[in-house]
């Protein structure tokens, strides 16, 4: 579940978090802290590659707005979001990865060695690993800021199961909104669809198999109006936007699926996207750089855990290993 309150862990972070560090020159300068990035590091360090993370503006990524975490292995009671970044920081760093949390504002991937800069450094590395990863659209609704990690949450598979036998909303109208409902169904007495169109954009398989589902309910020419709740949501205000009416629905918990952006506008006119702008891998994690390499959500649309995100930073950190070696 989502939780905002990261101060604790933040106060807590790893001495190895100078920004007025003086070496600017790496090996391996990996962008991006989640579990890609951290995952990547502890791989390049213990390879023996001097390695660099720069975090970005949540060091841990989505993780840390996230509270109990219940599928990543190894963790039989599961383990707070923000406790498994620190967790995997602290790895990376006992590893002698180089930590710095700051912001990368421009990148040169044009030359050699290649150039990422910072609002207080420029560094330079013979390889990157861009692990910058994705966020998941917004409303833009006063109660979803409220009630995120209190009932409005980003992720089915993370969350469903808090959820056991409550009214539940999936917001959206595309393939994971259609995935996350149909999923959501295992815990929920019942899951009503609230798309803004008549007709969703989801491909026909998947709209077959959400609307045959009976647990499925679907609002259509529907948005969220306003969440309500003390604690904890409790009843969502639903506005017809043809006759503009407004209805309230008692409901434990609301699930947004309503699309993510991959974090890629700094690759932009350098690295290869899709048409969606997730980066897109050539061969094995490398992109259409040589050198330049890819782990997580910021290429993979697909899977998007925590789990996936860190196997792909230990083969992108594989990847680097080999194309070093190679160079020398
Ligand atoms: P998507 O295809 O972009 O669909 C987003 C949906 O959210 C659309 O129906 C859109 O409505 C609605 N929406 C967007 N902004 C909204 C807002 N502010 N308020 C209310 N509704 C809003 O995103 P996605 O479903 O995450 O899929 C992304 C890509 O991943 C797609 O290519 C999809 O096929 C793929 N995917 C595949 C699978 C699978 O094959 N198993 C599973 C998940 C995703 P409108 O339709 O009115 O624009």
């Amino acid at each position: 579940m989502s939780n905002d309150d990261n101060s604790a862990v933040i106060e807590e972070k790893g001495s190895n978090n100078d920004l007025e560090t003086t070496k600017t020159s790496y090996d391996v300068i990996i962008i991006g802290a989640g579990p890609a990035g951290y995952t990547a590091g502890i791989y390049c360090s213990r390879a023996r590659h001097e390695t660099l993370i720069i975090s970005g503006l949540l060091p841990g990524g989505q993780l840390m707005n996230t509270t109990d975490v219940e599928n990543y292995p190894g963790f039989e009671q599961g383990i707070m979001g923000p406790d498994l970044m620190l967790t995997m920081r602290k790895q990376a760093e006992r590893m002698d990865t180089k930590i710095i949390d700051d912001v990368v504002t421009n990148v040169d991937f044009r030359s050699k060695p290649f150039k990422v800069l910072t609002g207080s450094n420029e560094f330079e590395s013979k390889a990157v690993i861009v692990c910058t990863g994705a966020t998941p659209r917004k409303i833009g609704i006063e109660g979803e800021e409220t009630f995120s990690g209190k009932g409005v949450s980003y992720c089915a598979t993370c969350d469903g199961a808090f959820f056991r036998n409550q009214d539940i909303a999936v917001v959206g109208g595309g393939d994971s909104c259609m995935e996350e409902a149909t999923f959501l169904t295992k815990f929920a007495s019942k899951v009503h669809i609230i798309h803004r169109r008549d007709t969703f954009r989801a491909s026909k398989i998947m709209q077959e198999r959400a609307l045959n589902n009976e647990k499925i309910q679907v609002h259509w020419n529907s948005i969220i109006e306003d969440i309500k709740g003390d604690e904890k949501v409790q009843q969502v205000i639903l506005k017809d936007t043809k006759t503009g009416e407004n209805k309230t629905v008692q409901m434990g918990g609301v699930f947004v699926a309503i699309g993510h952006e991959p974090n890629t506008e700094l690759f932009k006119n350098q690295l290869e996207m899709d048409e969606n702008g997730y980066i897109i891998q050539k061969e094995n994690t490398e992109t259409n750089v040589k050198g330049i390499f890819t782990a997580g959500d910021v290429h993979d649309h697909r899977y998007r855990q925590a789990v996936t995100a860190a196997g792909f930073g230990c083969m992108a950190a594989i990847d680097v290993d080999k194309y070093l070696t190679e160079q020398k």
